[in-house]
């Protein structure tokens, strides 16, 4: 996971710790030589200048070309361009002109990236934590979230997962089958349903969505069930009918949660459907799927940045445990910071 941003960063600050030693080795050198007293004087100016050539300062020239290749890395792995120029700013502002000790650079260039990354991540919540909060307020209606994003990303899967995950700490959950639009998903969810022990409220196809949502909360109403999860259509961020018709379901059912599910190697052009989605709906936070095959590892640090949205998962697999709540600390450590 996030190899090739890994690496690179890897390289990246590993270059810039050999170019300031080779840098510090050839300056002063003649300079010493030229400048050293012939008296007594003589070792504590020796002690003195070691000290100096121990140090390095990266004047605003150098960090120019370190921050070109800087800059070209994170565009190449999905980090988009607005974001890429707010890290290279606040790195400059941190190591431009500072003095480091030459053997400490290249841990102090990552040092940097790492919080300056640690405070582009949104901190997440947690969605069992807000289901306890409202069930605990002897809330007679059970916690509604709803789902979308574009066909194929693996919404489906990921209810499938996070129902799952409520289930095993001690939420009851329904699923909504409301994508009664593409031929196989009632079957799809149902089958996901029946392996995890978990109702699905389905209707036939074609039926009206903001119907089944609606009779999936009247069923967990009536059988104090904690939490329902409601699948919906995929559809292009582009559909205007399309996003009308999921207005209509939050309107219906007024969903506490929405969340936008997206894959991690979308890249760019997740943060144009994530848009989408929020102004039509008011996205809540974001699952990023495929997480596991992606090398890059920069969506989520665009659309952190981008959108202020916290990502609460990622999908790290195609089997029903393969979903993680989303740490930035583990996130960072994923990129070798
Ligand atoms: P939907 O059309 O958005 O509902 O997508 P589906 O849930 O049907 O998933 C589409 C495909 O993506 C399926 O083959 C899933 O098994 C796969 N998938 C879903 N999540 C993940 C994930 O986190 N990692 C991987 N590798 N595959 C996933």
């Amino acid at each position: 996971m996030f190899k090739f941003l890994r690496e690179k960063i890897k390289n990246w600050a590993g270059k810039i710790s050999k170019h300031e030693e080779e840098k510090a080795k050839e300056e002063p050198r003649q300079k010493i030589i030229r400048d050293a007293p012939k008296d007594e004087k003589r070792e504590s100016f020796f002690e003195k200048i070691k000290s100096k050539i121990q140090k390095v300062k990266i004047s605003e020239k150098e960090f120019e070309v370190y921050s070109e290749e800087l800059e070209m890395l994170l565009l190449e792995n999905n980090v988009a361009l607005e974001v890429s120029e707010k890290i290279i700013k606040e790195l400059k502002e941190r190591v431009v002109g500072k003095e480091f000790l030459k053997k400490e650079i290249e841990g102090q260039m990552k040092d940097n990236l790492k919080e300056i990354i640690e405070n582009i991540l949104v901190e997440p919540f947690s969605i069992a934590d807000r289901i306890r909060e409202k069930i605990s307020d002897q809330a007679k209606d059970p916690y509604v979230i709803l789902f979308c994003g574009i066909n194929g990303t693996g919404k489906t899967t990921t209810i499938a997962k996070i129902a799952d995950h409520l289930k095993k700490n001690g939420i009851t959950c329904a699923l909504a089958a409301s994508d009664t639009f593409r031929t196989a998903a009632i079957e799809q969810i149902k089958k996901h349903g029946e392996k995890l022990g978990i109702k699905v409220v389905a209707h036939e196809y074609g039926s009206d969505p903001a119907a089944v949502a609606f009779d999936a909360i009247k069923y967990a109403k009536r059988n104090f069930i904690n939490c329902v999860l409601i699948d919906t259509a995929g559809r292009m961020h582009t559909a205007k009918n399309l996003i009308r018709e999921i207005e209509k379901i939050a309107k219906v059912c007024k969903p506490d949660l929405k969340i936008f599910v997206g894959e991690s190697i979308t890249g760019n052009d997740i943060i144009e459907q994530i848009k989408s989605f929020d102004w039509a709906l008011g996205i809540d936070g974001i699952v990023l799927t495929k997480a596991d095959i992606d090398e890059k590892g920069g969506t989520a640090l665009s659309v952190s940045y981008i959108l202020k949205k916290p990502i609460l998962y990622l999908g790290v697999g195609q089997e029903m445990s393969a979903i993680i709540p989303f740490d930035k600390e583990d996130f960072i450590k994923k990129l070798g910071l």
